[in-house]
């Protein structure tokens, strides 16, 4: 058998291999594959690493605060919350600040 033939003949092989159907770990949707898969597509494999390599420091923090959060009594739970939501917005539009100041 020569080299193009092997070559052939496991390409074959692979094509007959039956497609498993998997579930998209990140979008949820099935999709059927040759190879054990996690990801139906690139775009969700790429979202579900940045989801998990690009959390921010402060991402972390105000998941670590939600959490201590469940554990506090209702009307102090609500008091803390007010003030992680403000702090989220901030963080999340720095121009916001800048912006208040300009305006007439
Ligand atoms: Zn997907």
């Amino acid at each position: 058998m020569s080299e193009q033939d092997a070559a052939e003949a496991a390409r074959l092989l692979s094509a007959r291999r039956p497609i498993r159907t998997q579930t998209c770990q990140w979008c949820g949707k099935p999709f059927g594959a040759r190879e054990a898969a996690r990801y139906c597509s690139q775009r969700c494999r790429s979202a579900a690493w940045k989801s998990s390599h690009q959390e921010s420091e402060f991402d972390s923090v105000v998941r670590g605060v939600r959490r201590l959060l469940s554990r506090l009594p209702k009307d102090q739970r609500i008091e803390v919350l007010d003030l992680v939501q403000r702090l989220e917005q901030e963080e999340r539009s720095p121009q916001a600040g800048l912006l208040d100041f300009g305006s007439e």
